[in-house]
């Protein structure tokens, strides 16, 4: 592709588009769209990915690039009519980066390119400014100096500093061209000094330099680092504008501006932005001088006002979106430096989408694109009570949503004993680590002042579900004396702190919680067509009730009680999907499960199992009675005997102590040999699931026994129950077949007894590799599949979750190996490949087996969007992430007339 002969490697403003951001990345293909709307964008070129590409391969421009950018730099000069550096009249420009992605770590912009010790006499003869001119050329030396010549930038701000402290002033503005001449030359020295070079004289070498750097700056370690775990493409490349220069650091009436088009919170139309008089750039942003907000600019500069106010118009209308912009006022002249589809909040995304929708701007179809499942999950989260007065203390990155409350704890040792006496507490360290977990458990939420979003902290708490805030860098963390100091207010153990993880800010005190409006209204608390139902529940109603309609994939519940049913159901469940029955043999129960294990004799043993089944019976009868005419999934038990016995250290300790008395409990003896006996090296790899069926005779069909009487008896009722009996952790054919045949010959004995016709499905979880891997035979005897995502990513990767992700998963995300935790979102090319070929397998044997997914990816949105395309009939997730799974589901399969770039 590079070789090709034809290639153009610089495109004119004037020649490109908004869908040329592979070519010509985001900036210049949104610069190219405003000019050809007949914008007021000061006029440039683009230099291609293309000629990246070739750069960074070859460690050469092309060829051909230097002519090119020759040509495009004549017609640029004469269009101007003055000459790039020129001494009397010289032509400036930028040179900007612009990758399709923006993307930090990419080389920061160079603005005023083409000034020398010449030419600045000309800029100022020019503009009738000879303090202009010598503030711009000391903005060039230094943004020159430290983007493309690598020198330190701390060393001209602390001269600057030292010029503004020499002349007792505090803003830039009030130093003068005689202050700026003899900054510039200082800034020459440090220059020479640090690069080992002079700053470059002559223009175009300043200019090609500066393109140079820009492709060189696609691989620096930041960039690749980010596009590793950003799953960006590392063959990209970068575009570069250059753009000839418009001023607003030409006195008070210039200025330089950012605006959105519509508020990024709320959504709502109006004037949001700021703006600085007489600035250049990167100022309005930097903090270095106050901004006014973008409404003054009515009374500062009517004219460009109005105008900028038309054309914000102009860009929603075309983008059919929410824009943000960038802009320049010279001398009461609108500039347009910069615009592209603005990010926005969760809340605002869905605002927005709608009432584009009412605008008659985008259809249904697009609206339901222009919002996700993360965001929705987001509006999910209870949330601080916006009208409480609050103490901000501080602000970190918002590393895992909710809203948590509780007393300041530093150490984990702490956090577990104060939770355990029934307080509540917020963990606070410099960062966590593996040491850290139990604390974490313990803790409602979790704060640290180090480290991002892939931090053990973050991954860990992410993964369990907790309010975590981290990086939060204005903290000081003082674990040994057990206190914290932000800005000069001390947080001491034992004090209340509130945490958003949602917003990463951190608050002193309890701020009070309020339930999100939009989980009431999933909750039918609150109706959409409500009077004070708010604009967001409606725009989400309106939204779900679209992605309902188109979706094909249904969206089933893991639920394993009535309670958790029912809600479910309320949230949207078109039936359960896993049930787990692991629950119904703990608490009072555990005593019969525990003659059930100890069990010497058959008698002993039935004994035992017929004591469960009326119990069991009875949970199922509620469950089934709560998923009236809907499906229910129930997994025989699964998981290892051990986990309903004793902790085998507080049993041996019991047992001692016992001994030591001379007083033998003949049932603590036998439960601790049992404890024993049942002891794995590797639980998740040793006696549980269809093996244990298969080595506790009686144990499933009990089971089985229970869900078809309790069939019978809704049936009985005259309900209409759909019960589905699912097998797991089966690894081969015959496992299945003798647990199916044992639970088929009881469902006749039962339909015999009652003289009712039930129809119970048979099916298993694929969740080893094996099964996977022999899913054409074990569909032989399973009416149904259900892909255990959760075992299915432990044992494909033989990664144990619960020890990789609190040991190694931080350093395996920071080092980019996976972006997400494969137990996050699945791995699409491993264990996705597995789950693809199951598919096919199944249903080449048997056409009508049902395909569901019941691990927690069934409710992840990426993870989603992928069972739809193998073609599953369901997803099942956690009641709460229904809604999440329903949208996705819908933007799945309406993805495919539409499809638009999600990133
Ligand atoms: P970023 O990618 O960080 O937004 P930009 O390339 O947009 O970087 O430029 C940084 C700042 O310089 C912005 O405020 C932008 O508006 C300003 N800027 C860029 N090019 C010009 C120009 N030709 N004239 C005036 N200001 C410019
Ligand atoms: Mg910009
Ligand atoms: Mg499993």
């Amino acid at each position: 592709m590079s070789e090709n002969k034809d290639q153009k490697f610089v495109y004119d403003f004037t020649e490109g588009n908004k869908e040329l951001k592979d070519l010509l990345g985001g900036k210049g293909a949104n610069l190219a769209e405003m000019t050809n709307l007949g914008l007021p964008v000061p006029p440039g070129f683009t230099i291609t990915t293309e000629a990246c590409k070739v750069y960074l391969e070859s460690g050469d421009e092309p060829a051909e690039l230097r002519d090119e950018v020759s040509a495009h730099l004549d017609a640029l000069e004469q269009k101007m009519g003055k000459k790039l550096g020129q001494a009397d009249n010289p032509l400036l420009v930028s040179v900007r980066s612009g990758a399709k992605f923006s993307m930090p770590g990419m080389m920061d912009t160079v603005l005023n390119i083409g000034l020398s010790d010449e030419s600045v006499a000309g800029l100022a003869q020019q503009a009738g400014d000879e303090r202009f001119a010598w503030d711009s050329y000391r903005r060039l030396i230094q943004m020159f100096g430290k983007t493309v010549l690598g020198v330190d930038g701390e060393l001209f701000e602390d001269a600057l500093e030292e010029a503004k402290a020499a002349k007792k002033v505090t803003v830039d503005t009030d130093l003068d061209a005689a202050d700026l001449k003899k900054l510039v030359k200082q800034f020459k020295k440090i220059v020479k000094a640090e690069a080992g070079r002079d700053f470059p004289q002559d223009p175009r070498e300043q200019m090609d330099l500066a393109i140079c750097s820009v492709f060189e700056s696609w691989n620096t370690d930041r960039a690749k680092l980010y596009r590793r775990q950003e799953r960006i493409p590392g063959d990209l490349g970068t575009a570069v504008n250059i753009c000839s220069m418009v001023f607003g650091n030409l006195g008070p009436d210039s200025g330089t501006g950012v605006a959105f088009t519509r508020d990024p919170a709320s959504g709502h139309q109006g004037v949001y932005g700021d703006y600085l008089q007489n600035a250049q750039g990167e100022d309005v942003v930097a903090g270095i001088r106050n901004t006014v907000p973008l409404a003054d600019l009515e009374s500062i500069d009517k004219k460009s006002y109005d105008q900028l106010m038309q054309i914000m118009e102009t860009l929603e209308n075309h983008y059919k979106d929410l824009c943000d912009i960038e802009f320049t006022i010279e001398r009461g002249q609108l500039w347009m430096l910069q615009t592209r589809v603005g990010k926005r909040t969760a809340g605002a995304a869905f605002r927005i989408a709608t009432q584009l929708v009412d605008q008659g701007l985008i259809d249904e179809a697009e609206a339901l694109q222009r919002v996700n499942g993360a965001q929705l999950a987001q509006l999910m989260f209870p949330r601080f009570d916006e009208k409480a007065k609050t103490e901000l203390l501080g602000r970190g990155i918002a590393a895992s949503p909710g809203a948590a409350v509780g007393k300041a704890v530093f150490d984990s040792y702490t956090a577990v004993k104060w939770s355990r006496s029934g307080e509540k507490v917020i963990l606070i360290r410099r960062e966590t680590n593996p040491d850290d977990l139990d604390g974490m458990i313990a803790a409602e939420g979790i704060l640290t002042s180090r480290g991002g979003k892939t931090s053990h902290a973050a991954v860990v708490a992410r993964g369990m579900g907790k309010t975590c805030v981290c990086g939060a860098e204005e903290l000081e963390v003082d674990t040994k004396r057990r206190r914290m100091t932000v800005n000069g207010t001390v947080i001491e153990e034992g004090d209340v702190v509130s945490v958003d993880g949602s917003t990463g800010r951190v608050y002193k005190g309890e701020v009070p919680v309020v339930p999100s409006p939009v989980v009431e209204y999933f909750e039918g608390r609150m109706h959409a067509g409500a009077d004070d139902a708010d604009e967001l529940v409606q725009a989400v109603h309106r939204i779900m009730a679209y992605a309902d309609r188109v979706r094909r994939l249904r969206v089933r519940a893991n639920a394993d009680n009535a309670e958790d049913a029912l809600r479910a159901r309320r949230f949207g469940a078109q039936g359960i999907g896993l049930c787990r029955t692991e629950h119904m043999f703990l608490g009072e129960r555990r005593e019969m499960v525990e003659k059930l294990i100890l069990a010497d004799t058959d008698d002993e043993r039935e004994e035992a199992l017929r004591a469960l089944l009326p119990q069991q019976k009875q949970d199922f009868v509620e469950l089934f009675e709560a998923m009236d005419g809907l499906p229910v999934t129930v997994r025989l038990l699964d998981p290892p005997l051990h986990e309903f016995l004793p902790d085998i250290t507080e049993l041996s300790v019991r047992v001692a102590l016992a001994e030591a008395r001379k007083d033998h409990n003949e049932n603590d003896l036998r439960l601790l040999q049992a404890v024993h006996r049942l002891h794995e090296q590797n639980p998740m790899l040793g006696l549980r699931g269809v093996r244990l069926g298969l080595v506790i005779p009686g144990l499933f069909t009990m089971q089985v026994r229970a869900i078809a009487e309790a069939a019978a008896q809704r049936i009985e009722a005259k309900g209409d129950p759909r019960a589905e009996i699912m097998i797991p952790l089966v690894g081969t054919v015959q496992e299945l077949e003798i647990v199916r045949e044992e639970a088929e010959q009881v469902i006749a004995e039962v339909r015999q007894r009652t003289g009712i016709d039930l129809k119970l499905a048979l099916g298993t979880m694929i969740e080893l590799p094996r099964a996977a891997l022999t899913a054409g035979q074990i569909a032989e005897a399973a009416e149904f599949f259900s892909f255990g995502t959760n075992d299915l990513t432990q044992t494909v990767w033989g990664f144990s979750r619960d020890d990789v992700e609190a040991s190694f998963f931080t350093a395996y995300l920071e080092k980019g190996i996976f972006g997400v935790s494969p137990f996050e979102t699945i791995d699409k090319d491993g264990v996705g490949s597995l789950v693809r070929s199951a598919v096919e397998a199944g249903r080449a044997t048997r056409p009508d087996l049902k395909l569901g997914v019941c691990g927690e990816h069934g409710g992840d949105p990426e993870s989603v969007h992928f069972f739809h395309e193998v073609g599953l009939d369901y997803v099942s997730c956690s009641p709460f992430r229904i809604p999440v799974a329903r949208l996705e589901a819908g933007r799945a399969a309406a993805a495919r007339t539409t499809g638009s770039d999600s990133r």
